[in-house]
């Protein structure tokens, strides 16, 4: 390996300055930074003060156990009574929670703070009924209903973990994570709307219970939501309705108030790299770190803000994003059942115009998918209520964020690129909206009380203009207390890299710029190593798609006779670019190194009509790289639609994909 740990490629010379309104009214300024660095935990114990606590904490950190912390030790609280009661007892039970849309057009809730509160009394005093318990698990299996947000809440007010299971997962998937966590009630429904046609949840339920026990592990009970009114198999002995045992429950549910460390839920990582970890977050520190980031990195105004997280809350995103942090926060928010294109292509700017959405938040896979159907879709809406952007779940490639900012954001609202991963719970990277000046493509700094860097192979800091690996150094309230049922796992796969330092290591490169900030680069196992040079994914995958025929890019690393490794590209066209014309691979390889240099200069390019993508629209690159090095493909159970990769390997064949 040479020197470098990470090659640093891509230039970025643009920046955007808060806009000036936002920046002088900001929730967080300039000052936390300063505030937060000498002393992390006192300013920590100040944004747990933003919950209710029914007993304080004795200690804000205990780290006598590494890697094992516990947060806030001695506190008492209640995370759903955080995020429902209390806003009711302070005079807003009347303030809109939840604007719900269903699929189907005209199908809508209005979900107030005090309805919420009724709904998820009411489901706390049924799941009681069912004989749920503190500390037992349930899993919900939903499809994106207020329901599912009812349930979760529910479970958090009786302590008993969840676990949310996405509902588009199969069957499989759902009976590894039941034995896995050993659910005792599975939450679901008959179905759910996607892409203009209900699809059924149940069938897959009772096959995963069916699964489950020939292993040894029974489900006790099946709650049954109607939603969609198609034919279910029933088991008495098994399977309740909701509307028979949460209609009729009381509405009034005195709560309990459990230890800081009480486990809030196990949700399993999407699965980019390999089989998904069950992560178990607790209670206190969770919720203090989700509560402040939602307020600080989207200068949350609960008054008049209406905010939109387009995530499912199979998702950390979902978990954190659209349940905790925003209802701690009081917030009104938007939450949408289907598919950006049912009926039609411009369903969620419709849906922003509607109701006037202030802050939304979605991935780069989404913008980049709207980038290659192009403008004209967004262009016939009214996007001007839209104030602050965000970004999450892969680094936004700098010409997707230009798109995002200047077609949906009217190149007035600042864009948030907010770095963190299931493991860290909340944001950790991420600009501050009114007082960062933005570049394209960068997380830019670690948020106030997170100790994050760029280190290399022996855990130093590396200078400014260099890439290396990310880590976190010091403990934050958020993080991932251990894998569920597995401590050794846990210290392997976080702890094992940079032992010697006691640094957390996330998995991801990345590179300082000259002034400091952080960009990611992707993770590690994907990084190349051409001809002694390291280079990572995401500014190729940069490089092309900052070229107008390109909508989206994956990298990987192919083994190459002379240089070790060579770059292999799978690269989507922009619908307005055609075929691309026959000169097109040429061209972007050119391109690639006119932009980053000949050293990045891919040996071949595939014009690909999809990409492999996880559940949470991830780019699977080790798919790709079996393609690339003509090897069977590896485990597809994680991918969104397994026909991508037919049509890819059948593309290649027919010769539509060049070299
Ligand atoms: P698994 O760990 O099972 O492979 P996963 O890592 O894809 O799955 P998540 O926890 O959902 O599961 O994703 C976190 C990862 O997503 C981060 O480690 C990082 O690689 C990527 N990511 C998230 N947000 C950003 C961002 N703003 N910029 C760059 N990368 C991001
Ligand atoms: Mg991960």
């Amino acid at each position: 390996m040479s020197e470098e740990t990470l090659s640093n490629l891509s230039r970025e010379d643009r920046s955007f300055e808060p806009p000036a309104e936002l920046a002088a009214h900001a929730n967080v300024k300039e000052e936390a930074y300063e505030r937060a660095a000498p002393d992390r935990e006192a300013y920590w114990a100040e944004q747990a003060e933003r919950l209710d606590w029914d007993r304080k904490w004795d200690r804000v950190l205990d780290w006598d156990n590494p890697p094992f912390a516990k947060w806030f030790v001695g506190g008492r609280l209640n995370a759903a009574y955080n995020c429902v009661d209390r806003h009711v007892e302070a005079g807003n039970g009347g303030k809109v929670a939840l604007h719900w849309v269903g699929e189907p057009l005209d199908d809508t809730r209005t979900i107030t703070y005090a309805d919420l509160q009724d709904e998820v009394c009411k489901a706390a005093n049924a799941l009681t009924a069912l004989g749920v318990e503190s500390g037992d698990r349930v899993a919900i299996y939903l499809p994106m209903i207020p329901e599912a947000v009812v349930a979760m809440l529910a479970c958090a007010r009786i302590g008993a973990p969840h676990t949310v299971v996405f509902g588009g997962f199969s069957s499989d998937a759902l009976a590894s994570r039941l034995a896995d966590c050993q659910a005792k009630v599975v939450i679901t429904s008959d179905g759910g709307y996607r892409r203009g046609a209900a699809s059924a949840l149940k069938p897959a339920v009772d096959h995963a219970r069916a699964k489950a026990s020939e292993d040894g592990f029974d489900v006790e009970h099946v709650l049954v939501v109607r939603r969609t009114g198609q034919e279910v198999d029933w088991d008495d002995s098994v399977d309740v309705w909701w509307h028979d045992v949460v209609d009729s429950a009381s509405a009034e549910h005195a709560c309990e108030f459990f230890d800081a460390e009480h486990p809030l839920y196990v949700m399993y990582t999407s699965g980019t790299t390999g089989k998904p970890k069950g992560i178990l977050h607790t209670t206190g520190g969770y919720l203090t770190g989700t509560s402040f980031t939602h307020w600080a990195v989207f200068d949350l105004k609960p008054d008049t803000d209406v905010y939109w997280c387009t995530a499912d809350i199979g998702w950390v995103t979902g978990h954190s994003y659209i349940v905790y942090g925003p209802l701690a926060n009081g917030a009104t928010q938007v939450m949408y059942e289907g598919t950006p294109d049912a009926p039609e292509k411009g369903r969620w700017w419709q849906i922003i115009q509607d109701y006037g959405v202030t802050l939304f938040y979605t991935a780069p896979t989404a913008i980049r998918t709207f980038m290659k159907q192009g403008r004209e879709i967004p262009d016939k809406f009214d996007l001007s209520s839209l104030r602050l952007l965000g970004s999450v779940g892969e680094s936004i490639n700098p010409e997707a964020y230009m798109w995002y900012r200047e077609v949906i954001g009217g190149e007035r609202a600042p864009i948030v690129d907010t770095w963190w991963q299931t493991e860290t719970g909340a944001m950790m990277i991420s600009p501050l909206p009114g007082v960062t000046a933005g570049k394209p493509g960068s997380a830019m700094r670690p948020l106030p009380g997170i100790e994050a860097d760029v280190v290399d192979e022996v855990g130093e800091s590396v200078p400014n203009g260099s890439g290396g690996y990310l880590v976190v150094k010091r403990p934050w309230p958020a993080m991932l207390r251990t894998i569920w049922g597995d401590d050794e796992r846990f210290v392997d796969t976080y702890w094992s890299r940079f032992r010697k330092q006691g640094y957390y290591f996330a998995g991801d490169g990345a590179k300082k710029d000259d002034d400091g900030d952080i960009w990611l680069l992707g993770r590690v196992d994907d990084v190349m190593n051409v001809s002694g040079h390291r280079l990572s994914t995401t500014e190729i995958e940069s490089a092309l798609v900052s070229h107008p025929k390109v909508a989206e890019a994956a990298v990987v690393g192919a083994a190459d006779d002379t240089t070790g490794q060579a770059v292999c590209a799978f690269v989507i066209l922009r619908d307005s670019a055609g075929d691309g014309g026959a000169d097109i691979v040429e061209e972007l390889r050119r391109h690639v190194q006119k932009e980053i240099g000949a050293i990045a200069k891919p040996r071949q390019i595939m014009i690909v009509p999809e990409l492999p993508k996880t559940r949470s629209g991830k780019i699977m690159r080790r798919l790709l790289k079996d393609i690339a090095e003509h090897r069977e493909v590896g485990d597809v159970t994680t991918l969104a639609d397994s026909s991508v990769m037919t049509l890819i390997s059948e593309g290649l064949s027919s010769g539509k994909a060049e070299d």
